[in-house]
């Protein structure tokens, strides 16, 4: 026949519990703090961050190879009516940044550097408006801010 005893749990000591947990927090109180006061204070961003896509419409010539390669169909073309001799059928990228997740295919895949991230990132709208015509892309974030 097989004994079976009783396990006893060991007892514990409250107060040891509570009297580490002040002692983590009074540990923390003298370290630097390792978040930043954003949006006041930018913290330091990495040299080979990118987000925000721009375009330069008078390099685009219209190839539409980016719209091909954006894995997400975030990008579409649609036509401008801008004087671009390179770009005879006068079509250019338009960029969803709702679906865009910056894998920058269009930027290597743009034979003529038209199309290209920078690290811009506060792209935040009070809209639900994330679409970017060519002109838009042409712009600065503070000028289509919506
Ligand atoms: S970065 Fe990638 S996901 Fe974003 S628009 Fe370009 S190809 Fe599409
Ligand atoms: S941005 Fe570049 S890849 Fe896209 S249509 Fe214009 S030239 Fe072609």
């Amino acid at each position: 026949m097989i004994e079976i005893k009783e396990v006893k749990e060991p007892k514990r000591i409250p107060i040891i519990g509570s009297v580490m947990g002040m002692f983590t927090v009074f540990k923390h109180l003298f370290q630097k703090p390792v978040t930043v006061q954003y949006p006041e204070v930018k913290g330091d961003i990495p040299d080979r961050f990118r987000f925000r896509v721009y375009l330069s419409t008078d390099d685009c010539v219209g190839c539409t190879l980016c719209e091909q390669v954006c894995p997400n169909l975030s990008i579409t073309m649609m036509n401008l009516d801008k004087e671009n001799q390179r770009n005879k059928r006068k079509i250019y990228p338009t960029v969803n940044f709702g679906t865009c997740t910056v894998c920058r295919n269009c930027e290597e895949i743009c034979p003529t550097d038209a199309i290209y991230l920078k690290e811009v990132f506060e792209t935040a709208r009070t809209k639900n408006n994330f679409m970017y015509s060519p002109t838009d892309l042409e712009k600065g974030e503070d000028e289509v801010r919506r």
